[in-house]
């Protein structure tokens, strides 16, 4: 087994690209309070039971069924684990391989069923069911649950990818903006320049991102030169909104560096490292400064309890605005 990372934690962001039909659901066939394992058997004809790459190893040892609080994690817990977090979660229950947030409704109905949607797992519970029972019931299911949030994560960055057509003249989002590309062979690299005010039409894009690429360039050469800039871009505005709520906070960050993690916007580990994902650059500043606050405020409070948010909201008092929106945010087309 290997040893434990330092503490660490992540944010998620939400699917930004809904597809309404593309939850998976499972109901489970036996009664829900049947006890350890008893509580729904992987049904067979299941799909996708492998575990995806973006998933930590089998490390059982880490979290031994039943062992895991619903909301606080403790200090020493090997905090690599993926997070995903319904917007709607009022439980949140650590697996061995990922820390799910789960919405629970409650209905007229013998047995648990679990949905993994656009927004992350919910669960259909009996009335008279209990907390364990249904902690039970997401043990018993939690390959399928954490493959089903991977797959929903992955579909959601492929469309974020894919939204951008690298050609000349293709609109690239930009802290917010649009900044419109244009091949220039005289220079090297990228350059964003501003265009005169009447130079545009209203509701055109007023910046333009030129790239040193000849006019042939294909979509690859485009996709990642542009991408380069939007990296150092990423970089520079990270380092200037950082060392804002660090003092605020009155934590130390040891090291910033850029992620691009497939399936979360930042994460912070105890060390004092915090590593944020490079395309929170096409957000607007709010955003950014958002995922900012929160991975900082995790260097105080290594938990999403509720001394966790008010660290947050103590630095960000109207942050709900800004997680609203990553929980939306799109490319535009
Ligand atoms: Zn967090």
């Amino acid at each position: 087994m290997k040893q434990p990372e330092p503490g660490q934690m992540g944010l998620w962001g939400d699917e930004p690209f809904a597809e309404p039909e593309s939850g998976s659901a499972w109901g489970a066939g036996s009664p829900a309070a049947s006890g350890p394992g008893g509580a729904g058997r992987v049904p067979s004809g299941a799909s996708g039971l492998t575990s995806p790459a973006s998933l930590p190893p089998d490390d059982d040892a880490d979290a031994p069924a039943g062992a895991a609080p619903s909301h606080r994690y403790p200090e020493r817990q090997p905090g690599t684990l993926p997070h995903f977090r319904h917007p709607q979660a009022e439980r949140e229950i650590r697996l061995s391989k990922a820390v799910v947030g789960y919405e629970v409704k409650r209905a007229r109905r013998r047995s648990i069923g679990m949905v993994v949607g656009v927004d992350g797992l919910s669960v259909r519970a009996p009335r008279w069911v209990s907390w364990s029972d249904i902690e039970t019931a997401l043990r018993a299911k939690e390959r399928w649950i954490c493959t089903k949030l991977v797959e929903q994560r992955e579909r959601a960055q492929r469309q974020m990818s894919a939204r951008i057509d690298w050609r000349e003249g293709a609109s690239v989002p930009y802290l917010g903006d649009s900044l419109v590309v244009v091949l220039d062979p005289r220079i090297a690299g990228g350059q964003l320049h501003e265009v005169l005010p009447d130079a545009g039409l209203p509701g055109v894009p007023q910046r333009t991102l030129h790239l040193g690429l000849p006019h042939q360039a294909t979509p690859e050469q485009i996709r990642d030169v542009a991408e380069a800039w939007l990296q150092r871009e990423a970089m520079r505005v990270f380092s200037e909104r950082v060392p804002v709520y660090a003092s605020q906070l009155g934590v130390k960050v040891r090291k910033l560096s850029l992620s691009s993690a497939r399936t979360r916007w930042g994460s912070a580990s105890a060390d004092g490292s915090i590593r944020l994902h490079w395309r929170l650059v096409h957000f607007s500043i709010s955003i950014i400064d958002y995922v900012v606050a929160h991975e900082l405020a995790h260097l105080r409070e290594m938990n999403h309890s509720p001394a966790f948010w008010d660290v947050v909201r103590s630095i960000m008092p109207s942050f709900d605005a800004p997680r609203e929106q990553l929980r939306h945010v799109a490319i535009p087309d």
